[in-house]
């Protein structure tokens, strides 16, 4: 049997069975019931990736390429009849080369161990959210992750210079060309960015840093609704380096405040604001923050503000914005959502959802928040007080709302296995069709986490 023939060939500190091998290997980060797979393997070279695939695919065996488990759409998830690849021991020190700002990673690096290579050499890795201390390399490029800078500085796909990726028959494709430039044809690492596994698993990368800005600061303010707070980022832009502009309606504030234990304005009833500024000088970033501000606050578009005046100040401000991961701990029963809207529909697409909610799960609440600069709202809709409500309902509902407003149902999570039943909402017939093309021409067996990301061939699209 395959499990057998994996372990004779890589070692029993390679591949365990699925009975003996470790629990956390069977759950992601979204909390469903555990699934004992076939196998689980921690490969310890690309190398063993290939071995891993080549016998999988010749044996017809899916595989669930797994990274820190923090995705929050079940793509990491096993089943049964699967040999789980986890790439964490691909985790090497990072290389950086400090004079062309290029870290070379392995695809089982953390987050906030990159991070911290890259200060250590004066520099930054740019992408940051709050699964930093979880989430490796190779996850968020399949995951094509995003955060909190993607205003300044894009998403996963922006930063990714080269990769190596392992295919389903176990033919590796190297390319890790640091190049800024390369028009030598297709530009074959794209397939792989967002793929959510589907397509080949990746194994090492080059990454993009930039030079470090010691100094930031932050402000938070409240403004009537979302056109006042795109025009004010419109006229931020054209004046100081904008880093962050995130977005909290006053449901989610006040949860926020509750939180964190602090007010620094009242929560009103338009939006709140939270932007961020950087650059090599805290004291002249303040006053430059202020001198935007001021002609918006005297006009009174911005109803209330409050600008730090230390680092201490602009973290607890932050920490009011990212309250959101205590969400879990303080509510049992969350749907989360991650939306991507035009400018113009934000406003309407959450007074929709209100009204919808209101309709179909009286008792429920929701919470919406996000990175506003990038069009992406976060919503989470809290059941606790609505026991009886239909979340498959409630989820066609939202994400309906949110297609009809040409917006697309995941700006950063993925569609894993929780969006499948609507990713015809963000994508036509002839993108999907061209989808599979792509996934049948790299995995005919369809052996890379299946079930994830393309809905069935049976369904409609
Ligand atoms: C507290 C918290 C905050 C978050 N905030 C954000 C945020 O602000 N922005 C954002 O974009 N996301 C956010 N996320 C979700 C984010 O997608 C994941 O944290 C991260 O990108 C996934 O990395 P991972 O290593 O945990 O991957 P996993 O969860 O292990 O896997 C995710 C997917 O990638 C595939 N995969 C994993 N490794 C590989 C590989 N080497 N090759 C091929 N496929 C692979 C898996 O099969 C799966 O489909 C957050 C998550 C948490 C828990």
């Amino acid at each position: 049997m395959i499990v057998n023939r994996l372990i004779e060939t890589l070692g029993a500190d390679v591949v365990w069975p699925g009975a003996r091998s470790d629990t956390r290997f069977h759950r992601d980060w979204t909390a469903r019931e555990p699934v004992q797979p076939l196998a689980v393997a921690l490969p310890r070279s690309t190398e063993d990736v290939a071995t891993l695939l080549r016998m999988c695919n010749d044996a017809g065996i899916p595989v669930v390429p797994q990274g820190g488990l923090t995705g929050l759409v079940g793509g990491a998830m096993p089943s049964a009849d699967c040999v789980v690849i986890n790439l964490s021991r691909l985790a090497p020190a990072p290389k950086i080369n400090r004079d062309a700002r290029i870290a070379e990673v392995g695809a089982g690096t953390v987050l906030e161990t990159l991070q911290q290579a890259a200060a250590d050499a004066g520099l930054v890795f740019p992408v940051e959210f709050g699964a930093r201390g979880s989430c490796e390399i190779g996850g968020m490029i399949a995951t094509n992750a995003g955060g909190v800078h993607v205003l300044r500085y894009g998403m996963m796909r922006d930063q990714v210079l080269g990769l190596e990726a392992v295919l389903a028959d176990g033919t590796v494709v190297t390319s890790m060309n640091p190049l800024k430039k390369n028009n030598t044809g297709y530009d074959l690492r794209q397939i792989f960015i967002g793929s959510e596994g589907t397509l080949g698993i990746i194994t090492r990368a080059h990454l993009r840093l930039v030079p470090i800005e010691p100094a930031r600061a932050v402000a938070l303010l409240r403004v009537p609704d979302t056109a006042a707070a795109h025009r004010l980022l419109d006229m931020l832009k054209t004046s100081v380096p904008v880093n962050a502009f995130e977005v909290m309606w006053p449901s989610y504030y006040a949860y926020a405040c509750e939180t964190t234990g602090t007010e620094p304005i009242a929560a009103g009833e338009g939006v709140l604001l939270l932007v961020e500024i950087t650059g090599p000088d805290e004291a002249a970033l303040q006053e430059a923050l202020l001198t935007a501000l001021v002609p918006w606050m005297e006009n009174g578009v911005i109803e209330d503000a409050v600008l730090s005046q230390s680092e201490a100040q602009a973290q607890a401000l932050w920490d009011i914005r990212e309250a959101n991961e205590a969400l879990s701990t303080k509510y049992r029963n969350i749907i989360g959502f991650d939306v991507s809207l035009p400018r113009a529909q934000m406003q309407a697409f959450h007074d929709e959802c209100i009204d919808a909610l209101a309709r179909l799960a009286p008792g429920s609440q929701m919470m919406c928040f996000g990175h506003l600069g990038d069009g992406n709202l976060h919503l989470a809709v809290i059941l606790d007080g609505a026991p009886d409500a239909d979340a498959t309902t409630l989820k066609s509902r939202i994400l309906t709302a949110a297609g009809a407003r040409s917006g697309a149902i995941s700006a950063e999570h993925g569609i894993g296995t929780d969006k499948l039943a609507w990713l015809h909402l963000s994508r036509s017939p002839e993108e999907i069709g061209m989808m599979r093309r792509i996934k049948t021409a790299l995995d005919p067996k369809n052996i890379l986490n299946p079930g994830k990301l393309l809905p069935p061939v049976s369904s409609a699209t």
